[in-house]
């Protein structure tokens, strides 16, 4: 498909000059401004999205998504919020330091050609330090680019969790763990003095609030914005793509999947009950949009763009 769009927009083989998909999303609720940009797409095996599902089950739904049958590209949101005087970014993709991803680590290019330069980010909040949350962060431009008293919100069952992580619940493809183990730990070494750590849940800036609910990884936070009675919920890794038709069904990233199981659920529950806005790092881009509850399911339904 890629391909494609690059010989639609330049036949010649000349390098277009801005990119054919859109890449990033904006929106405006009560005083707080909202943008999802994506950081690209992480091809990873379809199994990985439902460790415990029948094989069979599993490829039909992908079937029936027109998805797969193998690997599946995992879309990569990254939320920038403006509140007041604060600019925060929620999560920071992957980077490009690892080989065999040229599809992700786009997001500071994109916040660039947003017009938002790194340097003004105040605040950071970190979901879980997973690679492809906190990769980008590990970039050498981004490094040199953030300033030097940027406030990193995580948790501190987050950080704790991270100096023994347990993978034993896990089923990754090798050698992910070791390689989420190192990049954690070089994050924590790295950014050590602009860590803001907090317990259950901390207000980030007006109307911005980051709250524990553990699951994915111990300490993993979501991003609630309330403003001008709006609220929008960024989901983090809470759940996927194939969430609303099987909650139930374990991802191979969930270091708790029970637990996942069951955060998923609430989250799902509470979106249908509020009708807030709902947005999540690996639904597909822009991935804002509601959750309905049909019976027993429940159901995605994406936003109608605002232009
Ligand atoms: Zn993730």
């Amino acid at each position: 498909m890629a391909m494609y769009l690059n010989s639609f927009a330049q036949p010649d083989g000349a390098t277009p000059a801005q990119e054919l998909v859109p890449s990033r999303y904006a929106l405006r609720l009560g005083e707080v401004d909202i943008l999802v940009v994506s950081d690209g797409v992480l091809p990873l095996p379809t199994e990985t999205m439902s460790t415990n599902a029948d094989p069979a089950e599993r490829a039909a739904w992908f079937k029936n998504m027109y998805l797969g049958p193998d690997m599946f590209d995992w879309a990569l949101n990254v939320l920038v919020v403006r509140s007041g005087e604060q600019t925060i970014l929620v999560d920071a993709g992957l980077g490009n330091q690892f080989p065999g991803f040229p599809r992700a680590g786009l997001f500071p290019k994109r916040l660039k050609d947003a017009g938002i330069d790194l340097s003004s980010i105040t605040d950071i909040v970190i979901t879980h330090m997973h690679m492809d949350h906190i990769g980008g962060l590990l970039v050498d431009s981004v490094k040199n680019s953030l300033r030097s008293d940027v406030r990193i919100h995580v948790t501190a069952t987050e950080v704790d969790f991270w100096k023994i992580p347990d993978f034993s619940l896990t089923e990754m493809p090798q050698p992910v763990p070791d390689v989420l183990r190192r990049t954690a730990n070089e994050f924590i070494a790295h950014y050590e003095d602009c860590l803001q750590i907090f317990e259950d849940e901390h207000e980030v800036a007006p109307g911005v609030v980051a709250k524990l609910t553990g699951g994915h990884t111990p300490g993993h936070c979501i991003v609630h914005v309330n403003s001008g009675g709006e609220r929008l919920t960024f989901a983090g890794d809470a759940l996927f793509p194939v969430a609303f038709d099987h909650p139930e069904w374990h991802n191979g990233f969930e270091h708790d999947p029970q637990k996942s199981v069951d955060v998923r659920v609430r989250l799902l529950r509470e979106a249908a009950a509020s009708g807030e806005l709902f947005v999540a790092t690996h639904l597909p881009f822009p991935s804002v949009g509601h959750v309905a509850l049909d019976g027993d399911a429940f159901r995605w339904i994406a936003a109608h763009w605002d232009y």
